[in-house]
């Protein structure tokens, strides 16, 4: 399928370059003793993403260990009430540990094996990733330093038990705001220190050359899934597919499964509690490009050009840029990007949970309640949204903050 003189069949294979741009955004703006590491993992990836053993491992842990593949449920109840359009929701919820995000941290375990590496690194802002790639540590018996703001880590006990549990070292970082930003840096500088036996792994399509492309292939299991399954469940393509956007790791997954299908694509941001900035972290809709943690893309800055704080009730949401491949789709107009707020985002909360009995995770429940949405304003046809995870981490806060509904 072409679309915007792009040539859909083979995009997936074109884009990114061999320089890891797609268009103009992506790339690597690191400095140079990073480079080299980067260099290393882009050519290791490159040469074990080919190799049959490789994806014969990957595969039998897909099945064996994540319980893929994952299903697709028929949201019955909640299609009655919206109308004459068909909910379908793809349950990345029952991947183990309850979220998309281990699908790409047994990838990059599983390439650190095959490069030799004794050691995962990475930062956590809420400490979604760095569960997700603890999990993964502890399968492949690789060391796993984890580096998280002191802040988060007050905020985010019942994550920091879990990963100290599964093994992990979790690493404080005191400097600045001592949030996620300054536990970026920190991973950054020790990853520098240590490229030699560790692994730096990106919790997202974010970050310089490779991770971009390698997060969407590991997470393009999501939509080689869904585009099958939801074929063999109605016979057909479903007319429209929806995902939320935090960095961009599940909708990237889910969509590339159906970039080259006539279906409507939306991508789904945080408006949060409105649209003045710092209410928000809708960086498609409101941001200019700039580059920020080593890649050019579209992001959110303040008045000095730095990346502006952003707010969302959902922290895995909460990221003041996306992956380049979301700028490039969205100025090609190929993916639409829109926005919910925080109010439709819990109303869509609690609505899943009673009508269909799953309860989402909060970052999920933006992708449902734009499904909703959009159910509402099409007279036929069908949805299919990527449910990224499960809602348990949510609900004490959800009833803290916003009580029974
Ligand atoms: C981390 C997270 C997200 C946001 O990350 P993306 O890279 O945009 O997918 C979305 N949903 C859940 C459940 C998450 O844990």
């Amino acid at each position: 399928m072409k679309f915007n003189n792009i040539d859909f069949d083979t995009y997936l294979k074109q884009y990114p370059d061999e320089k890891g741009y797609f268009g103009k955004y992506g790339g690597s703006y690191i400095s140079p003793e990073l480079q080299v590491a980067m260099q290393e993992i882009s050519e290791a990836y490159y040469t074990i993403c080919k190799s049959r053993k490789f994806i014969d491992e990957l595969r039998r842990i897909r099945k064996e260990f994540q319980g893929r593949p994952t299903p697709i449920s028929h949201l019955e109840r909640l299609s009655n009430k919206l109308g004459n359009v068909q909910l379908y929701v793809k349950r990345e919820d029952l991947n183990h540990t309850g979220a998309h995000k281990l699908n790409h941290c047994m990838g990059e375990a599983l390439l650190a094996k095959y490069m030799g590496k004794k050691k995962v690194i990475a930062e956590t802002g809420a400490g979604q990733h760095g569960v997700a790639l603890a999990t993964a540590a502890a399968y492949f018996g690789l060391e796993c330093d984890i580096y998280m703001g002191s802040e988060d880590i007050k905020k985010q006990a019942p994550n920091v038990a879990r990963m100290k549990i599964l093994g992990a070292n979790v690493v404080e970082v005191t400097d600045g705001q001592a949030t996620l930003k300054e536990a970026v840096d920190a991973a950054f500088a020790a990853y520098s220190r240590e490229y030699k036996d560790s692994i730096y792994c990106i919790g997202s399509v974010v970050g310089p050359h490779p991770f971009p492309m390698m997060v969407r292939d590991f997470q393009s299991v999501v939509g080689i899934e869904a585009r099958e399954q939801f074929v063999e469940m109605t016979g057909e393509l479903p007319d429209a597919v929806v995902a939320c956007v935090g960095g961009g790791s599940n909708s990237m997954g889910m969509f590339s499964g159906f970039l080259n299908d006539p279906v409507d694509i939306y991508g789904v941001e945080p408006l949060g509690r409105g649209p003045k900035l710092g209410d928000h972290a809708a960086s498609l809709q409101y941001g200019t490009e700039g580059i920020m943690h080593g890649f050019n893309s579209i992001m959110l800055k303040d008045e000095n050009g730095e990346p502006a704080p952003v707010y969302s009730v959902a922290s895995g949401l909460d990221y003041p840029s996306s992956g380049p491949e979301h700028a490039f789709l969205h100025d090609l107009g190929r993916v639409k990007y829109d926005v919910v707020n925080d109010e439709e985002t819990i109303d869509a909360f609690f609505t899943l949970s009673r009508l269909e009995g799953i309860i989402p995770a909060i970052e999920s429940s933006h992708a449902v309640a734009y499904g909703m949405k959009l159910a509402k304003q099409m007279s036929r046809g069908s949805v299919l949204i990527c449910l990224s995870g499960r809602g348990d981490k949510d609900m004490d806060y959800i009833i803290e903050k916003y009580g029974i509904r």
